[in-house]
């Protein structure tokens, strides 16, 4: 899952940006109401996270123009403490949830849980085949055996599971499962998927993780 945190507050939003990354979201930071908005329109996000409180725009205004363009990511908006009248006109704005500051880590991954589900449209416990991936435990399992992945592994293949029996693309992967820093020149994408082949597949007789020549890569049931 990508993230993009809008927060002006450089403590803050690293704060924030590590442990997103440690529950294995790509996090991409916008420290301006314009930076933000250049992000939202480059990249695909499943979740952006919105200050209100920004140096150039008013977060409000953020949220609205993203609306406006037609991204429909969904939006958790940061609100002071007593600010009901702006979290009303937020939720008018069309951002999707609040947290008011100074939240609790656990709440937050909680409201991006909830919000990411309700983006990526499927539950707590994706299943494919005799795969299954816990998003709350950050578990997966084939044929009922634990296999341990690294967070990068369980984005991939999160997001594979997400779109099976779909074919994703290269691109696509790079766009919701690595940050902005990301080398486009670099095989990482190959490399992650041999890993993660590697880890589910190995000692299987039905291979699950395909690789489609030319154009990408699929869960899938053939062998
Ligand atoms: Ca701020």
């Amino acid at each position: 899952m990508r993230v993009l945190v809008v927060e002006d507050e450089r403590k803050v939003a690293s704060f924030v940006a590590r442990s997103l990354r440690e529950k294995a979201c790509a996090v991409d930071v916008a420290a301006t109401g314009r930076q933000a908005i250049v992000a939202a329109q480059s990249a695909d996000y499943d979740i952006i996270l919105l200050d209100l409180r920004l140096p150039d725009m008013d977060g409000l205004d953020v949220c609205r123009r993203l609306r406006e363009d037609g991204v429909e990511t969904p939006i958790l908006m940061l609100t002071a403490r007593g600010m009901v009248d702006e979290r009303v006109r937020g939720l008018d704005a069309g951002a999707d949830d609040y947290l008011v500051k100074p939240f609790a880590l656990a709440e937050l991954h909680a409201r991006i849980r909830a919000l990411g589900r309700r983006g990526l449209q499927r539950g707590v416990v994706l299943r494919f085949a005799d795969l299954t991936l816990d998003r709350r435990r950050r578990t997966v399992e084939r044929g009922g055996r634990e296999v341990p992945l690294t967070q990068k592994e369980f984005a991939l293949l999160e997001f594979l599971m997400v779109r099976a029996p779909e074919t994703v693309d290269r691109s696509e992967i790079i766009e919701h499962v690595w940050d902005s820093t990301f080398d486009s020149g670099s095989n990482l994408v190959e490399v992650y998927i041999n890993r993660l082949r590697q880890q589910i597949d190995h000692g299987h007789n039905v291979k699950l993780l395909h690789t489609i020549r030319g154009v990408g890569y699929r869960l899938g049931l053939e062998s």
